[in-house]
């Protein structure tokens, strides 16, 4: 545990609302250095979360260019703060600021480094399982981070955010909303079908409003399974024979702006049985991400003219 003290940094403006705190920006007092503040306030009832924490100084060491950086855990009585390197915004804001649908040469780049942040995880055995584009953090260079990682783990994911809105169910997997208990990195995959297929949409893949409207949204578009289609289905607590039966769709009618390489390693990813699911590597190797260029002049381009209009963005 570190002796940096609260002390060490400037509060600045509030940042957001996630889902286990509230984020300021922050200063750090000797160094100048932006920060993200993350205060988590702690249930004084039931003592120090010390399994909470060790998980959460785990993130410490997860050194990767797509992870953001967690600089310091500080840990007083009734709070834990997080220390973050500072970004500009999250993925849902910089679609909202771009009137939802991203550049080809944006989705690519920054599927790219969703996926090289995933694949780092997986290779070290860590899951996210909540990734959606509110925990994905964009700069105004293009670098797109993954945050938020090991608190779903530390606190297990909640039905309510602290600040009592609804928890997405927008991102998360079939086999999960069905009550699977075998989480694997396969779920983590889901959702970043579901983020790639968002950005070139303009608007969210699945949008479902409670467990069941979520299932019947990803099933009108992907058919109903069936033993079939994904043996063991029928036997996981939340199926139901009387599912209504739907057709699998063509998912490129819905994203006709997307790139054919980019539309093969969506449907790689929104397979309905986890264990059909591209793993993080292989889809690292798809031909989308090694053909061509990935963080080349376009989207550099594309950033620096961003900043150009939005000083500071
Ligand atoms: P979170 O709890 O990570 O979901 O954070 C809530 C919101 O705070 C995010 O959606 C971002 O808008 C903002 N935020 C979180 N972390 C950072 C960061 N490191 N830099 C800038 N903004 C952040």
């Amino acid at each position: 545990m570190t002796r940096t003290s609260p002390n060490s940094f400037q509060q600045l403006e509030k940042l957001g609302e996630g889902t286990y705190a509230t984020v300021f920006k922050g200063r750090n007092t000797k160094t100048g250095e932006l920060v993200a503040l993350k205060e988590i306030a702690l249930d004084t009832e039931e003592g120090t979360p010390s399994t909470a924490i060790r998980e959460i100084s785990l993130m410490k060491e997860l050194h990767h260019e797509n992870i953001l950086r967690l600089h310091d855990v500080i840990h007083s009585e009734n709070r834990l703060m997080l220390v973050f390197e500072y970004m500009d915004k999250d993925l849902k804001r910089y679609m909202d600021t771009n009137g939802g649908q991203l550049e080809p040469s944006v989705i690519k780049s920054f599927a790219n480094q969703l996926v090289c942040g995933i694949a780092f995880c997986h290779e070290n055995r860590i899951l996210h399982r909540d990734l959606k584009p509110q925990n994905l953090l964009v700069n105004h260079k293009g670098q797109l981070k993954l945050a938020d990682f090991g608190l779903a783990r530390a606190f297990g994911i909640p039905v309510n955010t602290f600040s009592n809105e609804v928890v997405t169910l927008w991102y998360r997997a079939p086999d999960v909303l069905l009550g699977s208990r075998s989480y694997s990195t396969s779920i983590d995959i889901w959702s970043i079908g579901c983020i790639i297929a968002e950005m070139s949409m303009g608007r969210a893949l699945f949008p479902g409003s409670n467990n069941e409207d979520q299932l019947q949204k990803i099933f009108r578009v992907m058919g109903t399974p069936c033993e079939t289609s994904w043996r063991g289905v029928s036997r996981l607590p939340e199926y139901r024979a009387d599912f209504p039966l739907y057709v699998e769709q063509d998912l490129w009618g819905l994203m006709p702006s997307m790139e054919e390489r980019g539309m093969e390693l969506v449907r790689a990813m929104l397979r309905l049985q986890p264990e059909m699911r591209i793993s993080a590597v292989d889809a690292l190797n798809y031909s989308w991400f090694t053909n061509g260029e990935l963080c080349g002049g376009e989207v550099r381009a594309i950033f620096a003219r961003a900043m150009e209009g939005q000083r500071g963005w």
